[in-house]
């Protein structure tokens, strides 16, 4: 595959992502999540630790608010909040101290309701061969693949040195979910990269591979999550090129 066809193909992907982030479905869905709190890192662990696979945690009113309501019998997850008080010095001047107080949370998957807005990242179709094929180049690589019946919004992960896919999603989804976790394998094992560049890098692979494949993607839907835009995707051209030829030379040899 030529540097030039996979520049050209990111062209294309920038210019499809931008047209996604300006369409009011992902407005919509912007304005939804920015509910949401931005958590810090230690309450993200906090999180984790409590439950591993949260994807989307807000507090009783919150989720009231969005029209959904907590399961019973669900555990709260806890985590710190900051709040402030005052305080009288002994120079009877008063004082702002900040303390964090525990504050309980749930998960998505702890309520119901109201559905929230959803992004639509998957494709139909069938190509069982080019599934077969990912599968061999993987088992070359020594990745290991498993297909799971995941929760609905979760299309794959990879945890470990095992990629995980999930088994209900029609084989076209499979396949771009595949690529998208071969590329975190192949490229991100130790990287320090932040989460957002490594997500640009592994879609945009998953994108110019299935294109190069012939199949439908839906990457700019992906992308326009992680804000992605040209200048941050022709940024990562060269990895990207060379992560490709890794791909479609080992496929070509199998
Ligand atoms: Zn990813």
């Amino acid at each position: 595959m030529l540097l030039q066809e996979v520049e050209q193909a990111l062209k294309q992907l920038a210019s499809e992502t931008e047209e996604a982030k300006k369409s009011d479905l992902f407005k919509n869905y912007l304005e939804i999540m920015s509910n949401f709190w931005d958590y810090s890192p230690y309450n993200q662990l906090l999180i984790y630790l409590q439950m591993p696979n949260a994807s989307r945690v807000a507090g009783f009113y919150k989720w009231k608010q969005l029209g959904r309501n907590i399961t019973k019998g669900s555990k709260a997850i806890r985590i710190l909040a900051p709040a402030k008080s005052k305080k009288i010095k002994d120079d009877k001047k008063e004082e702002t101290v900040t303390y964090f107080r525990p504050v309980s949370i749930f998960d998505i998957s702890q309520t119901e309701g109201k559905p929230l807005p959803d992004v639509d990242i998957e494709v139909k179709g069938e190509t069982d061969s080019l599934l077969q094929k990912l599968l061999e180049f993987c088992q070359k690589q020594g990745f290991k693949v498993r297909f799971e019946d995941l929760r609905d919004d979760l299309h794959g992960f990879a945890l470990n040195g095992t990629i995980t896919i999930n088994s209900d999603k029609s084989n076209n989804t499979q396949i771009n979910t595949l690529l998208h976790e071969i590329a975190h394998a192949l490229l991100h094992k130790n990287s320090s990269l932040s989460k957002e560049q490594k997500e640009i890098q592994a879609e945009a692979i998953a994108y110019v591979a299935a294109r190069h494949f012939g199949l439908e993607t839906k990457s700019f839907n992906y992308l326009a999550l992680y804000d992605a835009n040209e200048k941050k995707i022709m940024d990562n051209l060269k990895v990207i090129a060379e992560c490709m030829k890794t791909i479609i030379l080992g496929i070509s040899q199998l």
